[in-house]
Formats: C-alpha cells, structure tokens, sequence
C-alpha cells in the first residue's frame, strides 16, 4: 500500500460512528439489483422467476460455440436511470470485460461484466439514520450478467446445473467503505433498495434474489490505518443482514483482542446458527486475469439518450421530500417518512388532494398509521383506511366536530372494521364535540357550584385547582366538551 493510500484512508473518516468495544466500524457495501427487462442482457431468453430449470437457457446463455451477445439496449436505460437518481456520471463510454473463472454454472469459463470503465461512476445515497442524516459515497455500478445455479438436491444424490438465470440483467452497486455501523448499512441498503423499486430498475423481490447485497466489513482502533475486511456474500433480507453484520464485527474484535489476525476472506451467513463462516479467500482482481470482451464493442451512451431517459424518470424521493417541505411546510424528517415508499407518498398526497390539511395528514401517517403498519406487518396498500377517510377523519379534526382524543377512536374503529363512514361513526360512538356555549356553560355552572374548594385555592394563586376544575368539566362533559372553550369559559367565570 503506498503513503498516499495509507493517508487518504486515514482521511477516509467522516465522523466516526459508535464505537464497539473500542473499534470503529468500517462497512462498504457491493449490491446486486436485477433489472427488470423481459429478456437477457446479451440474448432474448426470458428472465421470468420459476420457470423449469433450463426451459429459459437460449444458444448464447449455454455459450454453444458460434453464438455471440447482443447488448440489451432496456439493461442500459435501467443502469441510466440508477445513475440519474443518484447524482452520478453516466460513461459516454463503457468497456465489458471478461472475468475469467471456472465454475460449473459458468458455461463460457467467464463472466461477462465491467472493470476498468464501468457504466455508471460516483454519486451517492442519501437517508436518515433515525433523525441523523446521512450520505454514503459510491464508486461505481456496472453492468453484468448473472451466473446460472447449481442445483444438489437432487433425490440420487446428484447435483444439476440450471442455466435459467445465466445471463440475467444485473447491476452491481459499490459504494465507498463509508459507513460506520450495522444500523447505518442496513438504512443504506433500505434507501438503495427503495430508490431500485421507485424507479422501476428492478423489482426488489429479495427472497427470490432480486436485490442482493454483499457486505464488506472491518473494524480498527480509531485512527489506525484501515483494517482487513471480510466479506459476507448474498445477504437477502434486512434482517440476516443485520445479524450477519453485527455477528462478524464482534467476531473479528474477538480474534483481534485474542492477538490473531483478520485473513481477507469471502464468508456467508447461516441464518440457522446466527453465524458467519469462511467460505474461500478471497481473490485478487488479477486472479480474473480480466480483458476487454472482444465480442462486444464499447457501450456509447450519447447525451441525447440520457435526456430521453431523464424525461421518463418519475419524480424521486428526495425532490418529492423537498416539495413536501417547501409546499407543505412538512418537516425534513417527516416528508423523508412519507417518502418511504411510493405508496405511502401516494396515499399521503391522496389524503392531501382530498382536502386533508398536510401536516395533520402527515401526523397521522408517520404517527398512528405507520405504528399500525408495523405492528402489523403490512404495507399502506393493506391499510383498512384508505386516503378518503383519513381526510375526512383529518378535517373534522380541524373543524373541530371531534377532539383528538375522539379522533383516535373514529380512528380505530375504522381500522379494525367497526364502521367506514367517518362521520356515522362519530354519531354511532356520540363523540362529537360540544362546542356550543350555551351547553357548555351549564355543564361549568354545575362544576363551579359543586367545587368551592378548587375555586378558592385558584384564586389563591394554584393553578392545580384551574386543571382539576377543567378535569371536571371534561368528566361531566363525558369527555365531549372542547378542551379550548372550557379553558376560556372558566378562565372568564373565575375572573
Ligand atoms: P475488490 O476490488 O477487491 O472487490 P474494492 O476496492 O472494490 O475491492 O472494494 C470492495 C468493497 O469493499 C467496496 O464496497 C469498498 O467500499 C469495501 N471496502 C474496501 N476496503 C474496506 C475495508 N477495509 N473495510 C470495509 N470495507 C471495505
Ligand atoms: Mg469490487
């Protein structure tokens, strides 16, 4: 390693994140999104999930001699837009190259990819971590094509190989060794996956290995030079990949205080025992002995092409959040959570267009909704309210019909089913309001004959004695009265 590298990974600190027992935490991420083209990036196999092994394996996919790939122009407008949405440089210019290997699900003894000048170069994901915002730097993301898989479960004990995902579209996503903990990777990872789905590159479906992602972690004492990392392959769900993450940090700072050292390695995660294992160490660029593929020219990407792509790219979450701010006078943090996802932004513009005030709207999605959502496991399009009722649940909030207490009632009632109408339910359960002065007054009138104590501790400077007395208007009120007008109505009997 020479001086120069060794002081820009010194550098390499950004504010350093939680410290575990005494060592930073250093995680960069390499993630593997499938684009969502109908066919292959260099053949016209389909690229449909599920199908027989090797019923969607064309000539070129078997790499028969004589066959040669064909670019699939619909993989570099996805690589495109991943490269818009995030800030980086699209390559006039790209180079595939071919990353030599022998294995089983490798027909050509190759694999087809980028190295030197890869499509899509820099840019950055931005989120929140909790209410702390956050950017994490990326390097690059090239297009390649995935392997085929091997198959052992065969009953005779033997093993197969099918070749239905070889040469389906992929993008590997590489960021800088920018983050600093296992919370921030995995809200990394969330932000990626959100941005791959909101515009539309890749279906996102993580069971079925559409969105993969590869965690590369070391750990070192503050200051130190960085350490070796190893790095945990094909992380396909949030929450592995956050055991996987936090399991490696304490087992390499175990290794380390017990005075071994971290041997570069690739390692996978078993969900069964919690734990990471090595699987091979790891290779060197040049064990690929990669070239420029001579079969393919260099992908030229004019600027006209990416004009053309930017004009088809929906509205991102981030220029969404920001519109929520300077629009609706939302919060930053508040508009990053309705932009979650483009359903939850849809449902909160809905609930807006239907006359919902923003903020109250968004209080109640970030708030009640999402606390239900999570609870139970559900996405916004599952929610049992729909946009309609939260707005007009909202405005009769703001027209004061119903308190906010009374609001969370209608509420649950509408969510668990007791009733679809706002406003029925609020007459059927009688919770609606009592604003007018002349009801009012009677019920304080009542109170104040009733309570000479409070009323002479008030007036003897307690304001106790002004609560407990609203206390009890409220009661008599079967907690109907308005809260603000028995505060002024009293306010103005006592003097
Ligand atoms: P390679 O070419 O061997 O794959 P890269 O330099 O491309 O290595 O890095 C691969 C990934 O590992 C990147 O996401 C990078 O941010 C991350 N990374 C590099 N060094 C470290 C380190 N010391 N600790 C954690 N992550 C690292
Ligand atoms: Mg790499």
């Amino acid at each position: 390693m020479s001086q120069q590298d060794t002081t820009e990974q010194l550098q390499a600190g950004r504010p350093t994140g939680p410290l575990v027992r005494g060592y930073e935490v250093i995680i960069g991420f390499e993630t593997h999104a499938q684009l969502s083209t109908a066919s292959k990036i260099f053949s016209r196999a389909p690229t449909a999930f599920g199908a027989e092994p090797n019923t969607q394996a064309c000539a070129v996919d078997l790499a028969l001699p004589g066959t040669l790939p064909v670019m699939n122009k619909g993989a570099v407008e996805r690589a495109i837009k991943l490269g818009l949405a995030l800030g980086s440089t699209i390559a006039p210019r790209s180079v595939f190259a071919r990353k030599n290997y022998f294995y089983p699900d490798l027909p050509k003894g190759y694999q087809i990819s980028q190295f030197e000048i890869p499509v899509v170069q820099g840019g950055s994901v931005s989120f929140f971590l909790g209410e702390e915002p956050k950017t994490v730097r990326l390097v690059r993301a090239h297009l390649e094509e995935d392997a085929g898989k091997s198959l052992h479960e065969n009953f005779i004990g033997q093993s197969g190989i099918d070749l239905n995902r070889a040469g389906t579209p992929l993008l590997e996503i590489v960021t800088e060794p920018d983050m600093r903990s296992t919370a921030e990777a995995v809200a990394y990872a969330r932000e990626l996956h959100k941005i791959v789905t909101w515009i539309g590159i890749c279906d996102g479906n993580m069971q079925e290995g559409s969105f993969r992602c590869d965690a590369n972690v070391s750990v070192r004492k503050p200051g130190d030079r960085l350490g070796t990392r190893r790095e945990i392959k094909n992380l396909n769900s949030f929450k592995f990949m956050q055991q996987a993450i936090d399991y490696e940090i304490r087992w390499q700072i175990e290794e380390i205080e017990d005075g071994r050292k971290i041997q570069q390695a690739t390692v996978l995660f078993d969900p069964d025992t919690g734990e990471t294992r090595a699987m091979r160490t790891k290779e060197d660029a040049a064990d690929y002995r990669y070239f420029p593929d001579p079969d393919l020219p260099p992908l030229a990407i004019a600027a006209d092409w990416i004009e053309r792509v930017r004009g088809e790219m929906p509205e991102l979450p981030r220029a969404m959040a920001e519109r929520y701010v300077t629009t609706h006078g939302l919060s930053a943090y508040d508009a990053a959570q309705l932009t979650q996802s483009l359903a939850l932004a849809h449902y909160f513009d809905s609930a807006v267009a239907a006359g919902a005030a923003p903020k109250l709207a968004s209080n109640w999605i970030t708030g009640e909704i999402a606390r239900r959502l999570n609870a139970q496991d559900i996405s916004i399009a599952e929610a049992p309210v729909n946009a309609a009722q939260l707005a007009t649940l909202v405005a009769r909030i703001g027209d004061e019909t119903i308190s906010n207490n009374a609001a969370r009632q209608v509420f649950d009632a509408l969510w668990t089913g007791d009733g679809s109408d706002v406003d029925a339910v609020i007459a059927a359960k009688g919770l609606k309001q009592m604003s007018d002065t002349g009801a009012l007054e009677a019920i304080i009138d009542g109170v104040l004959a009733t309570n000479e104590k409070n009323i002479a501790e008030y007036r003897a400077g307690k304001d106790k004695a002004f609560n407990a007395l609203v206390g009890q208007v409220m009661k008599a009120s079967q907690g109907k009265a308005n809260p603000a007008q028995v505060n002024a109505l009293l306010k103005a009997k006592l003097g």
